[in-house]
């Protein structure tokens, strides 16, 4: 590294990603401490994961008045949501108001895709080389990437020899596909897949949806707000953002104190009923054990599974939605809006892989194995026009790895993450000083409303860098002491849950061949986090390494 280039245009802080995360984290650098702080984003605007993910029915599953900033009463006041659930576009509206409204933009280079990242030891700060080649250098470096935004297409052999289009719905067309008169197959029925299957089907002629696992979902019972429930959102702002920063999720409810093995079996229905008619995310809050017990966790399984056989007219059909070989909860659980109906249409088909396994795909559309009347082995071809993949992702460490971060002695951070992902308090890595992570793993993150989660990892990141400041200190580091606690604290706080018990959970990092099989997310609950982290600033940083 040229030292004279270094000093003349290096930055206090380089912020990797424009979502929630980066967009905030550089108002509190830039201008809260008037640091020199920049963003490098791939995307030509602002928004991360909701810039990408585009794809029909695309809605966040929090509700809107939790799933923003709270930091200024004033955007709080001006900004008002449509409807219960923000859909895409309207959330990359909330983020282009946030940036224009905090003139943002300006300190954002979109378009720029960081290929690399190297600690220097001579200058105690990092240099960041985006796909032009161009350098940045800057004493901080933090990844503000998102969880969820390194698209995973499974290998399927013949993908190329597919002679219709295909998508991915984490990188989704800006300008939008067209179903009318097409055969789809979608494969996939995580939380993207359950929302994409009944909007595709609206226009499709024909929608087959291609099951491997069977998965829970609750309505999400999405409607417009009335202009009295915006005016009761704004009123008791001080109370919601008190509840999302006080409770284990970050969402606007607590989770019952009462237990499900507690309560008799008239009464649990009625709850049940009760949370199935309110709908979303909230349903998991019924009782207090459904994660910890899975005789507690079999009594929501069996509701909703029960739900499912009713809503679902053909039986054949319906028996293979409800046969879920997981707890309730134990992976992310989606909500809908009429996905099990949609399979009562007469131009929807579910395939259930794990009776007709996918072979390949082939130039018409996808193979199965099946079986013929006599019971021997034969291949059943689906013919496709557009073959949608909602596959997910390299959740929570896949994009990480692939910004190719180096730190001390070049060790890269795929080194350091070998057998699965390790830090301290889910903010550094050891080797890797004055790296902070947003929402990376050993964080509370996806098990969390995002936004709560991301505010509370920006203002603690801010409040640190401002206390080094302060300090005179140029160097914060962990040592591998700390890390080793932390992963030791992130698996005991996972393994008290049913979390880690799930086969293909990207929770785990599962759903990626050869990824190394870990509970990355802290599971000890939002509130728990956040006092640790604060009883770790209140010390001093104890833990981590200044110099
Ligand atoms: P996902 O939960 O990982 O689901 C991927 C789906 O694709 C699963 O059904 C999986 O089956 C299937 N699949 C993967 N590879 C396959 C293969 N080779 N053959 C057949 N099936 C295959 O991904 P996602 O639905 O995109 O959701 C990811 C996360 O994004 C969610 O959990 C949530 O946190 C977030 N999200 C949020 C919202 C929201 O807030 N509204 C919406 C969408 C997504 P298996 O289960 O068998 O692996």
């Amino acid at each position: 590294m040229n030292s004279q280039e270094t000093a003349s245009n290096r930055l206090d802080a380089l912020i990797i990603g424009a979502g929630f995360s980066g967009l905030y984290q550089l108002h509190c650098l830039r201008d809260k401490q008037g640091l020199n702080a920049r963003v490098l984003e791939a995307g030509e605007g602002v928004g991360g994961t909701w810039y990408w993910n585009r794809y029909p029915g695309a809605r966040c599953d929090s509700e809107s008045h939790v799933y923003c900033y709270t930091f200024s009463k004033e955007l709080t006041e001006d900004w008002n949501w449509s409807e219960r659930y923000p859909g895409a576009a309207e959330i990359v509206s909330y983020l282009n108001h946030v940036a224009d409204r905090f003139d943002l933009r300006r300190s954002i280079d979109f378009g720029s895709r960081v290929v690399s990242a190297q600690f220097s030891e001579s200058d105690n700060g990092w240099c960041v080389e985006d796909h032009t080649g161009q350098r940045h250098y800057a004493q901080f470096l933090i990844t503000a990437v998102g969880c969820l935004s390194s698209a995973n297409v499974p290998d399927i052999e013949g993908l190329g020899d597919f002679a219709g289009a295909w998508y991915h719905t984490g990188q989704w067309p800006h300008e939008g596909v067209d179903f009318a008169g097409k055969r789809v197959g979608q494969i996939g029925t995580g939380s993207t897949g359950i929302q994409a299957a009944p909007v595709i089907a609206s226009t499709a002629k024909h929608l087959s949806v291609f099951q491997r696992t069977a998965n829970y979902s609750v309505p999400a019972r999405n409607h417009v707000l009335t202009p009295d429930q915006r005016s009761d959102h704004k009123r008791d702002a001080d109370a919601i953002r008190q509840l999302t920063r006080s409770n284990s999720n970050g969402h606007g409810w607590r989770i019952s104190d009462r237990r499900a093995l507690d309560t008799r079996d008239a009464e649990r229905q009625a709850i049940y009923e009760k949370a199935w008619t309110t709908g979303g995310l909230k349903f998991r809050s019924a009782f207090s054990d459904l994660l910890s017990s899975k005789q507690a966790n079999d009594t929501a399984a069996a509701f909703i599974q029960g739900k499912i056989r009713n809503l679902v007219k053909d039986p054949v059909t319906a028996a293979s939605l409800a046969d879920i070989d997981h707890p309730y909860a134990a992976k992310r659980p989606p909500i809908d809006t009429q996905y099990f109906e949609t399979f009562n249409q007469d131009n929807v088909t579910l395939v259930d892989l794990r009776k007709t396994p996918l072979l390949r795909v082939s130039e018409n559309g996808l193979v199965c194995r099946a079986s013929n009347s006599e019971g021997h082995a034969v291949e059943q071809e689906y013919n496709l026009d557009i073959l949608v993949f909602a596959t997910g992702y390299d959740a929570i460490t896949g994009t990480l790895l692939r910004l190719d971060i180096r730190g001390r002695h070049g060790v890269t951070l795929k080194q350091a993450w070998s057998s699965g992902p390790r830090n301290h308090l889910g903010l550094q890595v050891a080797q890797f000083p004055n790296l902070f992570m947003i929402t990376g793993p050993g964080s509370p993150s996806v098990l969390t409303n995002m936004p709560a989660a991301i505010e509370q990892h920006v203002e603690w990141i801010s409040n640190c860098i401002a206390y080094m400041k302060h300090h005179n200190y140029t160097l914060i580091e962990s040592p591998e002491t700390s890390v080793d606690s932390w992963v030791n604290q992130t698996n005991a706080e996972a393994n008290k849950t049913l979390l880690p018990t799930v086969k293909h959970s990207w929770y785990l990092g599962a759903n990626i061949p050869g990824k190394p099989r870990m509970f990355m997310p802290y599971a000890g609950g939002l509130d728990r986090y956040r006092d640790i982290c604060n009883q770790v600033a209140i010390e001093n940083y104890q833990g981590f390494e200044f110099s």
